[in-house]
């Protein structure tokens, strides 16, 4: 079986993200934690919350997989901006315990000039401060496609990160296949490849999710810019070699494409159809 779903708005609650999910065929969604640009979130409804787990099981759902603010940033330059970023991500950790999802998805951040290795010090500086050995959640970096002052747009940055972290068997990655073929990391002609370079550099045992999108831009752009399934430089037959491919089975892929429900709905059924491991 296929684990797939596609992120979905908290707006309506949780339960709702749930029922959306159902309607379109997916067995799991992604949702963001508060407003994607960040600022104060909603106090959860725990009732709500409890719907939705009952849900989960019911339904027999894969993980499901929440992510920060994309405003977070843990490496800038403005101290300001760190410790907003920090104390954004302390609270969401506390709300993580309350919802039926223990997988937490975070862009590292963007070192605005201050080079790759001090972002790489301030991101692990921050997360163990913020990470407590009582937290069920684990915490996953993004690959990121190296836009701007992006760190994280390649699997040694995540490694070096992950090396500094103390409560480490907390710490996994999230694979955005637009983000590693933007970043350089030739998927459409050596999947094989960048998965075994991933391997020996992070190992596949920290992957806990993928982010499956098309790609606007040519490999290498370091751009970001995500293309519906099929409609875009990475094409249909790469996504589908990466549905079916061994070493990520189990996993659960969330569709960030541009599309509405109906969208999602026909991609996830497309995805659906070609899955054959
Ligand atoms: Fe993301
Ligand atoms: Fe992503
Ligand atoms: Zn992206």
């Amino acid at each position: 079986m296929l684990n797939i779903g596609c992120h979905l708005s908290l707006s309506d609650g949780y339960e709702a993200m749930g029922k959306d999910a159902l309607s379109i065929g997916a067995n799991t969604f992604q949702f963001f934690t508060r407003n994607p640009r960040g600022g104060n979130a909603k106090a959860i409804d725990e009732k709500d919350a409890e719907r939705l787990s009952a849900l989960l099981k019911e339904h027999q759902f894969a993980p499901l997989l929440a992510h920060a603010p994309y405003t977070l940033n843990l490496c800038s330059s403005n101290p300001e901006t760190r410790l907003f970023a920090k104390n954004m991500m302390a609270d969401d950790l506390k709300r993580m315990e309350k919802l039926p999802c223990t997988l937490y998805n975070f862009h590292p951040g963007s070192h605005t000039g201050q080079g790759a290795e001090t972002g790489i010090e301030q991101i692990a500086e921050a997360l163990n401060e913020i990470m407590k050995p009582e937290q069920t959640t684990i915490v996953l970096l993004e690959t990121m496609a190296g836009k701007g002052s992006e760190v994280g747009k390649s699997f040694y940055e995540l490694r070096s990160i992950i090396d500094r972290i103390e409560l480490s068997d907390k710490m996994g990655v999230c694979l955005d296949t637009c983000h590693i073929s933007d970043a350089g990391y030739d998927i459409i002609n050596n999947l094989d490849g960048v998965l075994t370079e991933f391997d020996n550099v992070i190992g596949l045992d920290r992957l806990k999710a993928i982010h499956l999108n098309d790609s606007l831009n040519t490999p290498g752009s370091h751009k970001d810019r995500h293309a519906k399934i099929g409609e875009g430089n990475l094409g249909l037959e790469c996504i589908v070699r990466v549905i079916n491919h061994p070493a990520l089975k189990g996993l659960p892929f969330f569709l960030e494409t541009p599309n509405e429900l109906d969208g999602y709905a026909k991609e996830i059924a497309l995805l659906r159809g070609a899955f054959t491991c």
